[in-house]
């Protein structure tokens, strides 16, 4: 074996892909009756989009962005997240010209150089949605409830939908000061980060997974507290609209997300395991500023991002089985050269029509690929040899009860497609 796959990253095997393949087409369903539509954005994309977005302050930008230089020397980065590039894009194709909202939604890989554990990779995939071009807080509550929803949908349990405001420009500097004179007191007990956090940006002191550092955060001013009456109503309405949806929550104000450019609402969707810590398996918010940071239209918006590794193994812990794999419905045993060449035609006629056919490929013996069709589960095995060729006559055995019947060979297409639509 020459070479393993790089630390952090997995391979999915059928039998896994088929789980996949399920939580990407229930995404699919919520987006398509909430009206979002799919964006496909570069993997990569000039490094300066990630430095101007996340924000320099952010672990994704300190320590964990796969940067790289190509052949023309252009600083490029495998994506550690999507809303940039989903903004990049917005802004680069004009969508922002189109009538308002957009509401997309996206599929695919990230990347972050993070330290490889249970539910954390450097090769990831998440499913997002972003919606650009509504301050209305309907909107806020529309997203929370579709990610709400798309796990209720999936028959996850424990959730908990936290909510809070991280504040708009006018009211976050009020809040950065109050947060700066609480944690100046702690100073020399905040972890190394901390303390350097809490003259560039005191708000990512609350997001801080040091024991003692989440110790002092507890008593820490909150955002409600700093904000402007604009925040605080726009809050209050979020919190009318997740009523109305009937989707529970909790007001977390210690909640802050790790990526700079939230403004007003952030929130999180939590599972709450058993003797484990909370894992967040969705996180979101609004960003009124970013449009503006990386174009130069003032547009608002908001989205959020589910890590679906993390989904399914939440699944998986909450012993939602998915055993979604599907059996051939038609094995087409032969022996003997002719007898291949018919079971290549029938298999592929079979297929032409929508029915899931296999047959041998390595010229077994007739013992060994009766075998393989009963660990298949098929439901009809075809037998072809020399004398069924030679009679016209092919032998059908029903694997649900072993009987047995013979069947022309231009009528054996027809039949097994009679047979299984009964099925
Ligand atoms: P974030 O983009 O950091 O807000 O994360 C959004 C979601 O992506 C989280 O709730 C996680 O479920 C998932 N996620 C983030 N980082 C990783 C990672 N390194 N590996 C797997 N999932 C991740």
């Amino acid at each position: 074996m020459l070479t393993n796959r790089p630390r952090g990253t997995n391979d999915f095997l059928p039998g896994e892909t088929e789980k996949w393949q399920y939580i990407e087409q229930a995404m699919r369903n919520i987006c398509r009756t909430f009206g979002y539509k799919e964006i496909r954005t570069p993997i990569f994309e000039h490094t300066e989009l990630f430095l101007r977005s996340v924000g320099d302050t952010s672990d994704i930008v300190e320590k964990e962005m796969y940067s790289f230089e190509d052949k023309a020397f252009r600083h490029l980065t495998l994506r550690p997240e999507n809303t940039a590039g989903v903004v990049r894009a917005f802004l680069e194709n004009r969508l922002y010209a189109d009538p308002q909202p957009t509401k997309l939604y996206y599929i695919g890989p990230m990347f972050r150089y993070d330290q490889p554990q249970a539910g954390r990779y450097r090769q990831f995939n998440q499913f997002g949605v972003e919606v650009m071009g509504s301050n209305d807080p309907s909107v806020d509550g529309e997203v929370i409830a579709l990610a709400a929803e798309l796990f209720k949908g999936l028959g996850l349990k424990n959730l908990t939908v936290k909510i809070n405001t991280v504040g708009c420009k006018d009211c976050r500097p009020n809040h950065s000061k109050n947060l700066k004179e609480y944690f100046s007191q702690y100073k020399d007990e905040l972890c190394p980060t901390c303390q350097s956090r809490l003259e560039r940006n005191p708000l990512r002191i609350l997001d801080c997974k040091e024991e003692k550092c989440k110790e002092i955060a507890k008593g820490a001013p909150t955002t409600i507290e700093a904000a402007c009456d604009n925040c605080k109503s726009h809050f209050a309405k979020v919190q009318k609209y997740l009523d109305m949806a009937g989707i529970s929550y909790q007001v977390d104000t210690n909640l802050v997300r790790g990526l700079d450019y939230y403004t007003n609402t952030a929130f999180e969707i939590v599972v709450n395991t058993i003797g484990s810590a909370q894992n967040a398996v969705c996180g979101g918010g609004r960003y009124n500023g970013l449009l503006e940071q990386i174009g130069s239209t003032d547009m608002p918006g908001i989205g959020f991002a589910v890590g679906m590794e993390r989904l399914l193994l939440t699944m998986k812990e909450q012993g939602i089985e998915l055993s979604l794999e599907e059996n051939p419905a038609v094995y087409i045993a032969s022996l003997g050269e002719k007898a291949a060449e018919a079971a290549f035609g029938i298999t592929h006629e079979l297929r032409k029509r929508g029915i899931y056919a296999e047959k041998d490929y390595l010229s077994r013996s007739l013992k060994a690929q009766m075998k393989g069709a009963d660990r298949l589960k098929v439901k009809y095995v075809v037998i072809i040899g020399d004398d069924e060729l030679a009679k016209n006559a092919l032998v059908v055995r029903n694997m649900a009860d072993g009987s047995q019947e013979e069947v022309a060979i231009e009528e054996i297409v027809n039949y097994l497609e009679g047979r299984l639509k009964n099925v």
